[in-house]
């Protein structure tokens, strides 16, 4: 019987992810489908309920809903317990557990995809939602010389910088800055991790902010956004976060079926259409 996948979220139509895990079953034969499913604000919880009766193996989580599947699984990995938050669920007969792709996602897509190695670099990332507290762990884990969280409210900035301390014996370079506290420092990596691209802003940023040779990355994908024009007129490469995508998709796939799709030519193909 062909086993049961999709992503639930609100809005949900302009998702990439059944045509990148479709992709992934042809690609390493594996007989499952994969489908978008609309959850109305008040109704995540009953959505999944709804896709687990039927069947249903696993759901991808995505935008408002992460907070909402990390509360209602039974058991979670542990990034996604560090993240507080979770964008794969596996639906077993008994329980529900969660899990977290993103921070490997962005990782994998950094340093395996793009060539940028964490290790030794200053980092600065923007924002402190949900996407933050995803990569914030994995990003950690790369040992940057430093990583500085920036946030329109520095007090959910300093809140993730503590909760990550706590968790992380090798935090020490973590620390957190309003955005108008940044000028006179420079990073090599600068990630925006706000929504603002999504509203075609941006946070408002020092020019020196770019270290010679920084790259700059936005977790928005299928735009030029704001932050990336900041980042070409100061001369700097800069990528969107379609890879990000596309490899916090395949670590899901590796969740549920045990198998690492290939994801170059899917990335590939994405940027073509
Ligand atoms: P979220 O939890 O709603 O957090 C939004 C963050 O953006 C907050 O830190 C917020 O600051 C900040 N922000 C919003 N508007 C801003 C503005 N005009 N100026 C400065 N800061 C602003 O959202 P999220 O889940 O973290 O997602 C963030 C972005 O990452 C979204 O655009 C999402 O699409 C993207 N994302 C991409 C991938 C991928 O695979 N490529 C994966 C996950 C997320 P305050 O705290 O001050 O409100």
């Amino acid at each position: 019987m062909t086993d049961r996948y999709a992503v639930v979220g609100n809005p949900v139509a302009h998702s990439k992810s059944p045509a990148i895990h479709a992709r992934f079953a042809r690609e390493t034969g594996q007989d499952m489908s994969y489908v978008a499913v609309f959850a109305a604000l008040d109704g995540f919880e009953a959505e999944v309920a709804r896709f687990r009766g039927e069947g249903g193996c696993g759901m991808n989580v995505t935008l408002p809903f992460k907070h909402r599947a990390f509360a209602l699984c039974n058991t979670l990995s542990e990034r996604a317990a560090h993240a507080r938050a979770v964008n794969t669920l596996v639906l077993g007969p008994d329980a529900i557990r969660g899990d977290n792709t993103d921070g490997v996602g962005l990782v994998r897509d950094l340093t395996v995809n793009l060539g940028h190695a964490l290790e030794g670099r200053r980092v600065l990332l923007m924002g402190a939602g949900g996407a933050s507290y995803g990569v914030a762990g994995p990003l950690l884990d790369g040992h940057p010389a430093e990583l500085v969280i920036a946030n329109r409210t520095v007090s959910k900035a300093v809140e993730l910088c503590e909760h990550f301390r706590r968790i992380h014996t090798h935090a020490a370079p973590l620390a957190a800055a309003g955005y108008e506290a940044l000028g006179g420092r420079a990073f090599d990596l600068v990630i925006n991790a706000t929504s603002a691209s999504l509203v075609g802003d941006m946070p408002v940023l020092p020019p020196t902010l770019f270290a010679p040779g920084a790259f700059a990355y936005d977790m928005v994908y299928g735009r030029v956004t704001p932050f990336m024009a900041f980042a070409v007129d100061a001369g700097v490469d800069c990528a969107d976060g379609l890879g990000m995508l596309v490899e916090q998709a395949a670590e899901s796939f590796h969740v549920w079926r045990g198998v690492r799709p290939d994801t170059q030519s899917v990335i590939a193909q994405l940027r073509a259409s």
